[in-house]
């Protein structure tokens, strides 16, 4: 038992509501016991909160505030968070498997997102642009309006928070879509809200399932853009009903990143790299290091040192893993596991080699093993497809062309590494690399501050940095003739 909330409602128009669509159980991950209920948004539902943000942009409540303002306000969601790190951790642990210092880290991520944003909201100006004496031209960054944003289970909290602070930095009003796995973190967001003065509108926040809430969010003829970051297939139709309506979309899909190790790495620092990069979130993560291509020298003793890392993490309950450190939580629910746990069997199938992990834990919850699988080839199905679980793949390269070949051989390109102390061998890769992001030395450098997005199947438009600002808004051209 514990002392969670027993219901959670949805946040629509600055009120608490109950959903059309009746009640969610949450379950806990690592228990597979309920936690708690949400309630749980229909397609009228989602017709009101949009129609509450559409208000609100109307009447310029929102969006005609002087920047410095509605940064302020965006900052202040992020302290407010912050105010109740301890309580939203525990509660994101509970709903989401992940240890509870993982819990804490996004948390502060995502108040990390407010801050950002909240500071750069009155740097979003226009220019002018000279058209000789007789004209005044000027362009003006105008708010989309409404704002659609569709939340994985992954990183509920921080996820939302990317979006949401760059949203309404440029005056947009929002729409929140929660993922039925994880949705209620997210009620802390519409707490936030609620806490700093946001008016009614701003910030709807609401559960449903992603085929009836989700799907009537996106295709709804009064959002005016969305956002999403999910599996390809999700992401194709929300894409599909984009264009249906003419609105712009940001996509953000996953990938089977890779990291390319060459025999003048620093293997010892690179065990960090291989911790944090495919056990983290027990490789739920987007950019998770799902591939390591190694050159064949060090093939051997890298598989050794990925295999000592894995074994040397202590897998249990998240709410049981209070401190940084060598340990993993649960996945999120037990059919991701499954799922994660049948394409390990394939792999064997397919003729790779598992070192170490790759079994459920013999216990309830979903647990799955940190895993090591050797002697993958480029051409089977655990190097191709995103398994989205903490299942590391090694691969081998004879030179460096090879090297890239592999690492840019599947449909994805969300990010890739390079490590090696060679600056020009870095520096080809970064420049051949197709990928958003290219990390040198170091897995997951970089912050808020660096953009973020993919190519190919990875999906399109950018998340963070200063290149997320343009995302949200539109640019509108004033040319004045002078009498
Ligand atoms: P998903 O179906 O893409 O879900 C992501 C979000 O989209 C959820 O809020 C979901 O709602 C919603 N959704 C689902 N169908 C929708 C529709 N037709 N219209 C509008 N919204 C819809 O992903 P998933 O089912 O949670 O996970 C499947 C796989 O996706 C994972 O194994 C993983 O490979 C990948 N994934 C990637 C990321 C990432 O960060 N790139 C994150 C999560 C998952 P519900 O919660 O109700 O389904
Ligand atoms: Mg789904």
């Amino acid at each position: 038992m514990t002392d969670i909330a027993p219901y959670w409602q949805n946040y629509v128009d600055g009120a608490w509501v109950d959903g059309g669509a009746g009640r969610l159980t949450v379950e806990d991950p690592a228990t597979g016991e309920p936690l708690a209920e949400q309630a749980l948004a229909d397609a009228a539902d989602v017709d009101r909160a949009v129609t509450a943000a559409r208000t609100l942009h109307l009447s310029g409540g929102w969006s005609g505030l002087r920047p410095v303002e509605r940064g302020r306000m965006v900052q202040a969601m992020g302290r407010y968070l912050l105010d109740h790190q301890a309580e939203i951790a525990r509660l994101l642990t509970l709903e989401q498997g992940k240890p509870l210092w993982e819990a804490e880290i996004e948390v502060a991520g995502a108040a990390r997102y407010f801050e950002y944003y909240g500071n750069q909201a009155e740097t979003v100006e226009g220019r002018q642009v000279p058209l000789g004496a007789d004209y005044v031209d000027f362009t003006v960054m105008e708010p989309f309006g409404v704002s659609a944003q569709i939340i994985p289970w992954n990183y509920p909290l921080e996820m939302t928070a990317r979006s949401l602070s760059a949203a309404l930095a440029t005056g947009n009003a929002c729409v929140v879509k929660t993922p039925e796995l994880t949705p209620l973190t997210n009620t802390w967001i519409a707490r936030a809200a609620e806490a700093v003065g946001l008016p009614r509108g701003a910030v709807n926040v609401l559960c449903g399932l992603g085929s009836e809430a989700g799907a009537a969010l996106s295709t709804h003829d009064h959002v005016n853009q969305i956002v999403f970051t999910g599996s390809v297939p999700t992401g194709i139709a929300i894409a599909t009903a984009a264009a249906q309506n003419v609105v712009p979309c940001i996509l953000e899909l996953g990938g089977k990143s890779a990291a390319i190790v060459h025999d003048d790495a620093d293997l010892d620092a690179f065990e960090t790299d291989l911790r944090w990069g495919i056990y983290f979130n027990a490789g739920q993560v987007c950019s998770a290091m799902s591939r390591v291509i190694v050159h064949e020298s060090r093939a051997e003793e890298l598989v050794e040192r990925a295999a000592g890392v894995a074994r040397g993490l202590s897998v249990g309950p998240g709410i049981e893993r209070p401190d940084y450190g060598a340990n993993m939580g649960a996945m999120v629910s037990e059919p991701q596991r499954d799922r994660a746990d049948a394409m390990v069997r394939q792999a064997e199938t397919d003729g790779a080699r598992l070192v170490t992990g790759g079994r459920k834990l013999n216990r309830p919850g979903a647990f799955l093993e940190p895993t090591v699988l050797a002697g993958v080839a480029g051409d089977m199905a655990i190097a191709q497809e995103e398994v989205f679980g903490p299942v590391l793949s090694v691969l081998s390269f004879r030179d460096e062309a090879e090297a890239i070949a592999l690492a840019n051989g599947t449909p994805y390109g969300l990010v890739a590494g390079v490590f090696t102390r060679d600056l020009d061998r870095a520096t080809r890769a970064a420049a051949q690399l197709r990928a958003g992001q290219v990390f040198v030395n170091e897995w997951y450098a970089g912050g808020v501050e660096t953009p973020f997005g993919g190519f190919g199947k990875s999906g399109y438009g950018r998340e963070k940095g200063r290149e997320a600002l343009w995302n949200y808004v539109q640019t509108k051209n004033v040319a004045i003739r002078l009498g």
